[in-house]
Order: C-alpha cells, then structure tokens, then sequence
C-alpha cells in the first residue's frame, strides 16, 4: 500500500483524501503529474478543502533535492534525500536535439555489484518505492523541462523491484496524467532472468535493454557477478522467450573497457551469442569512475568493435557520451552520496 500521493492512482488519491467525490481525486492527481508539490497550488480545489487536505497531508512529497549539479551539455543531476535519510541520484540527459530524457533509481544502491560501476561499489540498502520513483521523474521535470523519454538505468536493478517499478510506469503511461507512451520508457537490466520471464509474461511492454558488456561467460562473470547466476545461454533462453511473446527488439548495451571487452574479439562473440535474436547494440565507451580499476576504450578498439557489427549486419549506434561533467553518466551514479 502507498502512503505517499504522488505513488497513488486517482482512485487511490480519492480514498487516501476521504474525498465524496470521485473527480476530486482526479483534479489533485491531474495537479501531481504536473509537478504540483502542495495543496495551496491546486487552483480548482475550494479553500476549505485545501485546508483540510494539508492537515491530513503536511507534506505532499517524500523526498526533497539536496544537491544539484548541472553540466554544460545540458545534463541534470540531482541528489535527492528520502525520508528516512537515505540519498539516491537521477539524471536528466539532453540530447542534441534537444529531447530530454529522465534517468531513474529504482533502489538505493545496487546488490548486483558489476565491478565497473559506481553504485554497485556503494552496496545495497534498500528497494524504492513508486513515490520515490515518481518523485525522481517530477523533480527532474521541473528543474530541467518537459521529459520526454524515461530510462530505469540509474541506481539499482529494476526487475528485482519491479512492483514499484510496475506502479510507476502505471502512472507514467496514465492519459489522464502525464501520458507519456510506453514506447518511450525503457527498463535496462543487468541479466535478471525471471525477471525477464516475468515482463514477458505479465508486462508492461516497454522497451528492454540488457547491460551485457561481455558475450564471453568467463569475461562477463569477472564483471558482473549475475552472469555466475544466470549465464548467457540462460540469458539467452530468457530474451529467445521474451521476443517470442512480445516480437520487441531488445538492445544490447556494451560498455567497453579497454583491454578488457572491446575489440574485434569481443564483438565477434558478441555477433555469434546474438545469433537467432533481434537486436541492436548500444555501444559505450566506459565513462572513468576514479577508484575503479579499468580504463576507457582506445579509439582503434572501438572502431574495430563497431566494424565488426557493421559486417554482421547487426544495427549498433555508439552512446552519445552526455551527462560526464557531472558523474551522470552511465555508470557514474553514486558520486555524491558519500560526500555527505
Ligand atoms: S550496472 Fe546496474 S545492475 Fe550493475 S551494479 Fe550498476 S546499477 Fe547495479
């Protein structure tokens, strides 16, 4: 059960607020998804009523910005404080033509430790719940602009939270409220195979992407720890299921390391584990996190990387690199929760 507005329904909203009226919860709801953060703003409410809905709720969110940082190419970070005064981080990524897209945490810290990325290195403390997700995405959108696009790639494995997840993308994709199409919103994933089932099975059909970075098991269990869970022919099986029931192409995302996964090596396995699935391949060239011990791709291993995709006729797009200046980027989040 949610306790905070901004994770509710309309219908949830009417009967968290005792309202008599059903429409009543929709006119506060249709306030929320505008980024409404108090009672006093909701016009169209008569002042008796505002009154009485700011004794029963002091404060309408659950979380507050502590820290703000903003990068020349647009990027927004913010850092947000919960109640119970944990901290999480997200990301408003500008492209060039100037779509922004949310980045969201779905938990505080990550249990799933890939060993290049800075909030797997912070542990795990807890799940988010959808009013902590949702006020991530009103924050944003209010310092930053209209979103267009929302990506679960921030802190935390979304399919192992995937009730709030679920719920926020509810919420999300509600017409009545924000409306944003589920074409829009993706949930990357490190490899969570019932996880995968699950989406499959049950939904939301939103775009997947899976951070794979290595099609070679023994490479990609010394980076990410859940492929000795589920290794890539699991994996596999699991994203052969998943198109079979939903037909969506699923993106490959490979953050590459030099020395480590880049080069015409890594991508050749990378073609021949793909075989039989529809995909197209982020590629990313590692952002640098200081402390972590690899080292961004050379130029001449990303190019041999990306040609040999191009031959196999595999769609690749390199990752714009946004978001740097101010450790946004991915893989980056996490900076600045120890500094405080
Ligand atoms: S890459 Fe994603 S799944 Fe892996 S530790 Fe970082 S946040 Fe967690």
């Amino acid at each position: 059960m949610e306790h905070t507005l901004t994770g509710m329904q309309a219908s949830e909203i009417v009967e968290a607020c005792s309202f008599r009226e059903a429409f009543r919860g929709k006119q506060v709801y249709k306030w929320l998804s505008r980024g409404a953060t108090g009672f006093a703003q909701m016009s169209d409410l008569a002042a008796v009523e505002r009154k009485r809905l700011e004794a029963l709720f002091p404060k309408i969110y659950c979380t507050e910005v502590s820290r703000r940082l903003a990068d020349d190419d647009g990027s927004l970070k913010l850092q947000l404080r919960l109640a119970d005064g944990a901290a999480i981080e997200c990301v408003t990524l500008e492209d060039l033509e100037g779509r922004r897209t949310a980045c969201l945490s779905c938990q505080v810290g990550c249990p799933m430790d890939c060993a290049f990325c800075k909030t797997g290195s912070l542990g795990f403390l807890r799940d988010l719940d959808a009013a902590e997700i949702m006020e991530q995405f009103h924050h944003l959108e209010t310092r930053s602009g209209r979103l267009s696009n929302v990506v679960f790639m921030g802190m935390g494995e979304p399919l192992l939270n995937l009730g709030p997840v679920r719920r926020a993308i509810e919420i999300l994709t509600d017409p009545a409220g924000i409306g944003l199409s589920r074409r829009k919103i993706t949930i990357s994933t490190c490899g969570v195979v019932p996880g995968i089932m699950d989406l499959a099975a049950n939904g939301p059909q939103v775009r997947l992407a899976i951070s794979l970075t290595s099609a070679i098991d023994s490479i990609r269990d010394e980076l990410m720890p859940v492929n000795k869970r589920w290794p890539l022919s699991e994996l596999k099986a699991a994203l052969m299921e998943y198109q079979g029931k939903t037909g969506e192409r699923v993106t490959l995302e490979a953050a590459l390391m030099g020395g480590r996964n880049s080069g015409a090596e890594a991508a050749r396995a990378l073609v021949t584990w793909a075989d039989g699935l529809h995909v197209q391949v982020n590629v990313i060239p590692w952002n640098k996190v200081p402390g972590l011990p690899f080292s961004e791709p050379s130029r001449a291993e990303l190019e041999a990387y990306l040609a040999v995709l191009e031959s196999a006729g595999i769609e690749a797009s390199r990752r714009m690199r946004r978001g740097r200046g101010v450790m946004g980027a991915c893989g980056q989040l996490g900076d600045t929760l120890k500094a405080d």
